[in-house]
Protein backbone atom coordinates (compact mmCIF):
# COMPACT_ATOMS: atom_id res chain seq x y z
CA UNK A 1 0.00 0.00 0.00
CA UNK A 2 1.03 3.65 -0.53
CA UNK A 3 0.44 7.00 0.60
CA UNK A 4 0.27 10.34 -0.82
CA UNK A 5 -0.16 13.89 0.39
CA UNK A 6 -1.05 16.56 -1.84
CA UNK A 7 -1.50 20.44 -1.14
CA UNK A 8 -2.70 22.93 -3.23
CA UNK A 9 -3.43 26.76 -2.60
CA UNK A 10 -4.74 29.54 -5.25
CA UNK A 11 -5.92 33.42 -4.78
CA UNK A 12 -9.55 34.21 -5.98
CA UNK A 13 -10.37 37.12 -7.52
CA UNK A 14 -14.05 38.43 -8.77
CA UNK A 15 -15.28 37.75 -12.02
CA UNK A 16 -13.61 34.01 -12.36
CA UNK A 17 -15.75 30.51 -12.78
CA UNK A 18 -14.90 28.93 -9.04
CA UNK A 19 -14.13 25.32 -9.84
CA UNK A 20 -13.46 22.70 -7.60
CA UNK A 21 -13.62 18.96 -7.71
CA UNK A 22 -14.40 19.12 -11.70
CA UNK A 23 -17.54 21.02 -10.30
CA UNK A 24 -18.56 24.56 -11.11
CA UNK A 25 -20.01 26.24 -7.88
CA UNK A 26 -21.92 29.81 -7.87
CA UNK A 27 -19.42 32.23 -6.22
CA UNK A 28 -18.45 36.13 -7.17
CA UNK A 29 -14.84 35.15 -6.71
CA UNK A 30 -13.04 32.08 -8.59
CA UNK A 31 -9.32 30.78 -8.02
CA UNK A 32 -6.52 32.73 -10.46
CA UNK A 33 -4.48 29.97 -11.90
CA UNK A 34 -2.50 29.10 -15.43
CA UNK A 35 -5.27 26.32 -15.87
CA UNK A 36 -8.84 26.21 -14.01
CA UNK A 37 -7.40 26.75 -10.66
CA UNK A 38 -9.18 23.55 -9.38
CA UNK A 39 -7.29 23.05 -5.79
CA UNK A 40 -9.47 19.72 -4.97
CA UNK A 41 -7.98 18.25 -8.15
CA UNK A 42 -4.33 19.34 -8.46
CA UNK A 43 -3.60 18.65 -4.69
CA UNK A 44 -5.40 14.88 -5.89
CA UNK A 45 -3.16 15.08 -8.46
CA UNK A 46 0.08 15.84 -6.34
CA UNK A 47 -1.38 13.03 -3.66
CA UNK A 48 -1.78 10.16 -6.43
CA UNK A 49 2.05 11.39 -7.78
CA UNK A 50 3.78 11.31 -4.24
CA UNK A 51 1.92 8.04 -3.65
CA UNK A 52 3.94 6.57 -6.82
CA UNK A 53 6.40 8.37 -6.12
CA UNK A 54 6.64 10.33 -9.49
CA UNK A 55 7.13 13.78 -8.15
CA UNK A 56 4.34 16.49 -8.36
CA UNK A 57 2.14 18.46 -10.51
CA UNK A 58 4.52 20.87 -11.82
CA UNK A 59 6.78 18.11 -12.82
CA UNK A 60 4.46 16.24 -14.97
CA UNK A 61 2.40 19.51 -16.41
CA UNK A 62 4.81 22.39 -16.13
CA UNK A 63 3.31 25.78 -16.36
CA UNK A 64 6.04 26.96 -18.82
CA UNK A 65 4.24 24.61 -21.10
CA UNK A 66 1.35 26.15 -23.20
CA UNK A 67 -0.28 22.78 -23.88
CA UNK A 68 -1.21 22.87 -20.49
CA UNK A 69 -2.51 26.70 -20.25
CA UNK A 70 -6.35 26.55 -19.18
CA UNK A 71 -6.25 22.70 -18.99
CA UNK A 72 -9.33 21.30 -16.84
CA UNK A 73 -8.16 19.39 -13.12
CA UNK A 74 -10.04 16.43 -14.52
CA UNK A 75 -7.31 16.23 -17.37
CA UNK A 76 -4.93 16.27 -15.12
CA UNK A 77 -6.30 13.38 -12.92
CA UNK A 78 -7.44 11.43 -15.65
CA UNK A 79 -3.47 11.60 -17.28
CA UNK A 80 -2.58 10.55 -13.20
CA UNK A 81 -4.71 7.37 -13.42
CA UNK A 82 -2.97 6.26 -16.38
CA UNK A 83 0.34 7.19 -15.67
CA UNK A 84 0.13 5.16 -12.43
CA UNK A 85 -1.95 2.29 -14.42
CA UNK A 86 1.56 1.99 -16.14
CA UNK A 87 3.04 1.26 -13.64
CA UNK A 88 0.60 -1.45 -11.84
CA UNK A 89 -1.09 1.22 -9.48
CA UNK A 90 -4.24 2.47 -8.93
CA UNK A 91 -6.13 4.81 -6.51
CA UNK A 92 -7.63 2.95 -3.62
CA UNK A 93 -9.45 5.81 -1.00
CA UNK A 94 -9.15 9.45 -1.20
CA UNK A 95 -9.95 11.62 2.35
CA UNK A 96 -9.72 15.40 1.29
CA UNK A 97 -10.09 19.14 3.25
CA UNK A 98 -11.09 22.12 1.59
CA UNK A 99 -10.35 25.09 3.27
CA UNK A 100 -12.64 27.83 2.01
CA UNK A 101 -14.02 30.78 3.91
CA UNK A 102 -17.48 31.13 1.81
CA UNK A 103 -19.20 29.96 0.10
CA UNK A 104 -19.84 27.21 2.73
CA UNK A 105 -19.73 23.90 0.67
CA UNK A 106 -21.87 21.74 3.20
CA UNK A 107 -24.55 20.75 1.11
CA UNK A 108 -21.80 20.32 -1.98
CA UNK A 109 -19.35 18.11 -0.22
CA UNK A 110 -21.03 14.36 -1.13
CA UNK A 111 -21.61 15.65 -4.92
CA UNK A 112 -17.64 16.92 -4.90
CA UNK A 113 -16.50 13.41 -2.95
CA UNK A 114 -18.91 11.79 -5.75
CA UNK A 115 -17.51 13.83 -8.81
CA UNK A 116 -13.58 12.53 -7.46
CA UNK A 117 -14.90 8.69 -6.83
CA UNK A 118 -15.97 9.01 -10.56
CA UNK A 119 -12.72 10.66 -11.97
CA UNK A 120 -11.06 8.05 -9.92
CA UNK A 121 -13.16 5.08 -10.77
CA UNK A 122 -14.02 4.62 -7.25
CA UNK A 123 -17.23 3.13 -5.36
CA UNK A 124 -18.03 6.50 -3.34
CA UNK A 125 -17.61 5.26 -0.14
CA UNK A 126 -13.92 5.52 -0.91
CA UNK A 127 -13.80 9.24 -0.93
CA UNK A 128 -14.70 11.49 1.51
CA UNK A 129 -14.17 15.64 1.11
CA UNK A 130 -14.47 17.91 4.43
CA UNK A 131 -14.69 21.43 4.17
CA UNK A 132 -12.91 23.94 6.84
CA UNK A 133 -12.84 27.62 7.31
CA UNK A 134 -9.87 29.52 8.67
CA UNK A 135 -12.04 31.21 10.90
CA UNK A 136 -11.48 34.42 9.49
CA UNK A 137 -7.48 34.28 9.84
CA UNK A 138 -5.25 34.74 7.22
CA UNK A 139 -5.84 35.21 3.26
CA UNK A 140 -8.24 32.21 3.20
CA UNK A 141 -10.08 33.17 6.32
CA UNK A 142 -10.25 37.08 4.21
CA UNK A 143 -11.70 34.71 1.33
CA UNK A 144 -8.81 35.95 -1.40
CA UNK A 145 -7.84 32.01 -1.55
CA UNK A 146 -9.39 28.45 -1.37
CA UNK A 147 -6.96 25.83 -0.68
CA UNK A 148 -7.41 21.78 -0.34
CA UNK A 149 -5.10 18.96 1.35
CA UNK A 150 -5.77 15.58 -0.08
CA UNK A 151 -4.49 12.06 1.26
CA UNK A 152 -4.17 9.61 -1.27
CA UNK A 153 -3.96 5.93 -0.44
CA UNK A 154 -3.27 3.80 -3.69
CA UNK A 155 -3.20 -0.05 -4.26
CA UNK A 156 -1.63 -2.49 -6.83
CA UNK A 157 -3.16 -2.15 -10.52
CA UNK A 158 -5.01 -5.44 -12.57
CA UNK A 159 -1.79 -5.33 -14.26
CA UNK A 160 0.37 -5.61 -11.07
CA UNK A 161 -1.53 -8.24 -9.20
CA UNK A 162 -1.86 -10.35 -12.19
CA UNK A 163 2.16 -10.54 -12.56
CA UNK A 164 2.11 -11.38 -8.59
CA UNK A 165 -0.73 -14.60 -8.89
CA UNK A 166 1.58 -15.71 -12.30
CA UNK A 167 3.37 -18.51 -11.32
CA UNK A 168 7.55 -17.74 -10.49
CA UNK A 169 9.59 -19.59 -13.04
CA UNK A 170 12.14 -21.70 -11.56
MG1 LIG B 1 -3.09 24.56 -8.61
Amino acid sequence: MRFGLGFDIHRLVPGRPFVLGGLTLACPRGPVGHSDGDVLLHALVDALYGAAGLGDIGDRFPDTDPRWKGVAGKVFVAQAVKDLAARGLKPAQVDATVFLEAPKLGVRKPELAAAVAKLLDLPEDRVCVKAKTMEGLGALGAGTAVAAQVLAVLGRGRAARKASKAPRKR
